[in-house]
Order: C-alpha cells, then sequence, then structure tokens
C-alpha cells in the first residue's frame, strides 16, 4: 500500500495514523538514492561536512542525508562566484541570455522529473508543482527574449540641452546572495536567480535544506545549457547560521521567505550598505461582488485557497462575500471543499497534497483550535490526516472569526480560509485592507470597470480579477511583490532584473564647459544661463 487518496470531511477526531512501514516505498522509486547522491554533490561543502537528514512530507522517509557547508564553505563560494563572473559579465547579453533559451527547454523536458521531486521534497500535488514548472520556464523564456532591452544603454537628457551628451550604462552588482524558502522551491529560485544571471553577475544560492534538491536540479539544467559551473554556487545550512554569511558576503540580497527574518536582512544589509528585495509573507483576501460569475469563482476560490496546501505566499486566507449570494455560495463552496482529494501519490489523482514540515502542521492546528475555541464554526475540515500521511490536514472553512483570534490577522500559511459576509464596496475595502500585509488580492465581477477601479484601491502589489493568484503571479514580464510588511522591492519583468544592477551615468561635454566662457563675466554667465533654463522650460525639454 501506498500513502492513499481519500476524501477531506468535517469532523474533529482524527483517524488514526497506519503503521509506519505501510507508507514506505511510495516515493523511492521517483527519488532513487543515486540520482539524490549527484544532485548533493554540487553543493559547497568541506570534505567532512555535517549531515541533516531531510524527509519527504508525504511519507516520513528519508530524501537525503544534506551535507551542511559551513561558514568557510560560504565565503569559498562567493570566492569561485566572484573568480567566474567578471569572463561571465563581459560575454555580449545575447550569449548569456542564449543559456537561458535552452534551460527554458531542458525544464519542460524534464518536467516528469522536477514534478515528482518537488511533490517528493513538499508533499505538493503534482498539479500544483506543474505551477512551478510553468513558471520557471516562463522566467527563462521572458528573461531570453527581454534582457537585451533591459540592459541597453539609455541616451537622457543632458544637463545643457545638445552641448551634453548624456548616457545610463547598467553594470552587474557582482555576485547576488539569493535565499529561498520551502514552499516554492523551484519557481522562486528560477524567478530570482535567473534575472540575476543574464544581467551578468555570479549567484551563491542557499535553499532551505528542506527543499535544496529541487534548487540543485535546476542548476544542474543550468549548467547543462551552458552556464559556467562556478557561476551558480549553492550553500545549504540552518537559515540563521549561513544565511547571515550568505548576507556578510553578497553585493546584493534577495530573500524570500518570513516577515520575521526579512525585517532581520534588511538590517543586516543596511550595516552593509548592500541593497535587497525583500518577498515575504501575506494575509490575502479575496471579494465577491454581487454580480459574479459564480461557476468559474467557486473554482477559483478553491485554486486560490488550497492550492500548495494553502502554503503559497499569495493564497487567499480571507474571503469576502456579498451578502445577496453568501448563504448559496457558502453552501456550495463548503460541498466542493469537502470533496477535495486529499492524497500523497506521485499522480496527479489528488488535488491537494501535504503540508510540508511539523512546524507548520502545528500552526495551522494551533490557529484553527484557537479560533475554535473563541467563537469560529468550522464548516469543512479542521482535522489531522495522519492515516494518509504525517502531515495532512484537511481543507478548512471558518466563519465567525473575528478580532482576538490568531488568524483573524496573522498569515496562517496553511489550508485555511476565513469567510465574512458584506454590504457594500466600501465596507469590503476598507475590512480587505485592514491588514499590514500588501501582498495579493483576487477580486470577482463581471463589470471590468468596477474590478479596476477596485484593485486600484487595494493595498496590494499584486491584484487578480476573476483569478485566483495565477494571473498577475504567472506575468512574469510585470513587476510582482509585496507592499507594507510583505515587501520591499520587486521580482519578474524590468524592476527584476534592474534590482542587480549599477546604474552608472556617462556624460560628455561638447563645445562649452558649464561654467562662464569665451571671456564672459560670472554675472552675464549667470543671467544667460537663466534665460537658457526658462528657454528649455517653454519648449517643455525634459
Ligand atoms: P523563513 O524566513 O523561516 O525562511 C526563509 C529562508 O530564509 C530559508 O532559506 C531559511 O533557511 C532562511 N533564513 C532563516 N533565518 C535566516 C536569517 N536569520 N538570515 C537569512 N536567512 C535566513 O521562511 P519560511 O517559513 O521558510 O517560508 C515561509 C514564509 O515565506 C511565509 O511567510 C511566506 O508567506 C513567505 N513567502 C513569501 C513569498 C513571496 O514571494 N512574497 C514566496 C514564498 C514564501
Amino acid at each position: 500500500m501506498t500513502a492513499g487518496d481519500t476524501t477531506a470531511h468535517a469532523s474533529t477526531a482524527a483517524p488514526a495514523a497506519p503503521a509506519r512501514d505501510e507508507r514506505l516505498e511510495t516515493i523511492r522509486p521517483h527519488l532513487p538514492r543515486e540520482f539524490a547522491a549527484r544532485l548533493v554533490e554540487q553543493i559547497t561543502v568541506g570534505s567532512h561536512p555535517q549531515v541533516v537528514e531531510v524527509l519527504a512530507p508525504l511519507t516520513g522517509e528519508t530524501i537525503v542525508d544534506l551535507p551542511q557547508s559551513g561558514p568557510g564553505d560560504v565565503r569559498h563560494a562567493f570566492e569561485k562566484a566572484r573568480a567566474a563572473q567578471s569572463a561571465w559579465a563581459a560575454r555580449p547579453v545575447g550569449e548569456r541570455a542564449a543559456v537561458l533559451r535552452r534551460l527554458h527547454d531542458l525544464i519542460l523536458d524534464n518536467t516528469e522529473h522536477l514534478l515528482s521531486l518537488l511533490q517528493v521534497e513538499t508533499g505538493k500535488a503534482r498539479l500544483h508543482a506543474f505551477d512551478e514548472v510553468a513558471v520557471s520556464a516562463a522566467t527563462a523564456r521572458h528573461y531570453a527574449h527581454a534582457a537585451g532591452g533591459y540592459l541597453k544603454a539609455r541616451r537622457r537628457p543632458g544637463a545643457i540641452a545638445f552641448l551634453t551628451k548624456t548616457v545610463e550604462y547598467r553594470h552587474p552588482k557582482g555576485v547576488v546572495g539569493v535565499i529561498t524558502p520551502w514552499n516554492y522551491p523551484l519557481a522562486l529560485a528560477a524567478m530570482d536567480i535567473l534575472p540575476a544571471l543574464v544581467a551578468g553577475n555570479g549567484v551563491v544560492h542557499k535553499p532551505d535544506n528542506q527543499t535544496a534538491l529541487s534548487g540543485v536540479y535546476l542548476r544542474q539544467l543550468a549548467v547543462q545549457a551552458g552556464l559556467p559551473a562556478e557561476l551558480w554556487q549553492i550553500v545549504t545550512g540552518d537559515g540563521p547560521v549561513t544565511g547571515p554569511a550568505v548576507v556578510d558576503h553578497a553585493d546584493y540580497v534577495a530573500f524570500t521567505g518570513s516577515t520575521r527574518t526579512g525585517r532581520q536582512v534588511a538590517q543586516q544589509a543596511a550595516g552593509r550598505l548592500i541593497g535587497c528585495s525583500l518577498e515575504l509573507g501575506g494575509k490575502n483576501a479575496m471579494i465577491v461582488f454581487d454580480d459574479a460569475d459564480l461557476d468559474k469563482t467557486l473554482a477559483g476560490a478553491l485554486r486560490a485557497c488550497f492550492t500548495s496546501a494553502g502554503q503559497l505566499c499569495i493564497s487567499i486566507e480571507r474571503m469576502y462575500i456579498h451578502h445577496s449570494i453568501y448563504d448559496q455560495f457558502v453552501e456550495r463552496f463548503v460541498t466542493e471543499v469537502k470533496a477535495l482529494k486529499l492524497g500523497g501519490r506521485l499522480d496527479f489523482g489528488s488535488d491537494i497534497g501535504s503540508l510540508t514540515n511539523t512546524r507548520q502542521l502545528e500552526t495551522v492546528t494551533q490557529q484553527v483550535e484557537d479560533a475554535r475555541i473563541k467563537g469560529a464554526k468550522v464548516l469543512a475540515g479542521g482535522r489531522r490526516r495522519p492515516d494518509i500521511g504525517p502531515l495532512f490536514y484537511e481543507p478548512t472553512v471558518l466563519t465567525d472569526v473575528a478580532p482576538g483570534m490568531t488568524l483573524f490577522a496573522e498569515e496562517t500559511f496553511g489550508p485555511v480560509v476565513s469567510l465574512y459576509r458584506f454590504e457594500n464596496e466600501a465596507e469590503v475595502l476598507k475590512a480587505a485592507n485592514d491588514t499590514r500585509f500588501g501582498l495579493s488580492a483576487s477580486i470577482w465581477t463581471r463589470d471590468s470597470k468596477r474590478a479596476t477601479e477596485a484593485a486600484l484601491r487595494m493595498h496590494a502589489g499584486m491584484v487578480n480579477i476573476n483569478e485566483a493568484y495565477g494571473a498577475a503571479f504567472g506575468s512574469v514580464g510585470a513587476a510582482t511583490g509585496g507592499m507594507g510588511d510583505s515587501g520591499l522591492g520587486r521580482r519578474s519583468g524590468a524592476d527584476g532584473l534592474w534590482r542587480y544592477t549599477e546604474i552608472q551615468t556617462v556624460a560628455r561635454q561638447t563645445l562649452l564647459p558649464i561654467a562662464p566662457s569665451l571671456g564672459m563675466s560670472p554675472a552675464r554667465y549667470t543671467r544667460s544661463l537663466g534665460s537658457a533654463l526658462r528657454i528649455l522650460k517653454a519648449l517643455r525639454m525634459r
């Protein structure tokens, strides 16, 4: 028998766990030890590194004994990436982009391996793992085609029109530190690392121990696509130890993770006067207006709340539904949530997978219990499912959630959504924006004018209209990121690449200096220049 599939249903008592060995052999055929061992060889470690045992969330079996990089290894990784970086930066951008073009194909050619590896490391359902593959390939494609334009030198208005020729150039920062979490190990690595590389940087990447192999596999494909092997280094280790060591040596840091850790990274980066981008947590809201297409909205709501078992930074944790459709919507939603199939097989047979680690299971359990004790109603889910696998938790729908319950305002990062009824637009926008976070939002209505107006009033870096989260997140040519406690800076699009560059302005003066000349007195010079400035304004010169 393997980790089975079953339908979620509401009752507070959790079914008992089966004997551990009944669940074994689910993972191993898809991740042979030799495959993991070959990946592990690519991590920068010393000769006798410490190892940590990484467990598969779906079954609890060992995936790999992962060697850990020490502080010396991190320094060594930066030295190696630095040594390779200048030759890479000197290559024409077209050559660097060609590596991404080939990587795009390799990612898609290896979809099945990547899906299995992602499921093994994260426990997510296979369809949700495919989001990662798709967005990684799309990111490679986008930067392969767009990087040349983004990096082009730009003529700018000069100090004195016609006499000053001013050009902005973009140089790579040098070696960038990229720190990624465990929930989207492939997609987030691709989205933060590929633009850094194509801009001419080296990268030292610190993935989370739990999902390090997905990052290593992506690196392996990049090397196969022609990336100089030394240019992308991978270091592992305990976050609070290896993470700060990476920030200590980096010329820029791209961090994705919790708001708490993001603040620490920002402080450390500020102390070193290096830049950083921070992609952090959220408490994302979805608004369902009275004219929404209910069938599409219900399907979208399931994606919004339960993709990757809710362990998605842009997952919806608060849903506001117009009072005129509330009862009908909630009844149908709860029925559909209860019908979702939880499962741990490495195929497309289940709708929802497992949580990824014990800490996450504890957080979800505690938050739901806290809400229940304080008066929230559990309409679906609300319990662990050890009978399916050690970290499974049922998709959960709550009502009557109020301030004072932890999950009212704090991120849950699990398969839990709270439903609220609203009367009018002003009220719902106020409630949706009443959060310190500002990452993503979702609005459902048939009225596109109303949707855009509401979107522009949302305090969120990404707003999806008639889609759960994928429309904005998957728009890899547009800047995405968070407002407020959800982050700083943007990934994707031009901004996602420009963060990894230093602008240098080169201005060439011709004919006359910017000073009195040709025997002109200072008084006459200032009068003439004043008149010239007035003329430039009248001519609307920029
Ligand atoms: P986390 O902050 O604990 O860890 C993230 C990464 O930082 C890991 O690689 C970890 O090892 C490392 N780290 C830990 N301590 C560090 C330190 N002191 N200095 C430097 N690095 C350190 O986050 P997590 O719990 O692993 O990830 C879940 C969180 O990430 C959630 O809050 C989620 O919303 C957020 N997230 C945000 C985005 C986004 O794009 N905005 C995407 C995915 C996840």
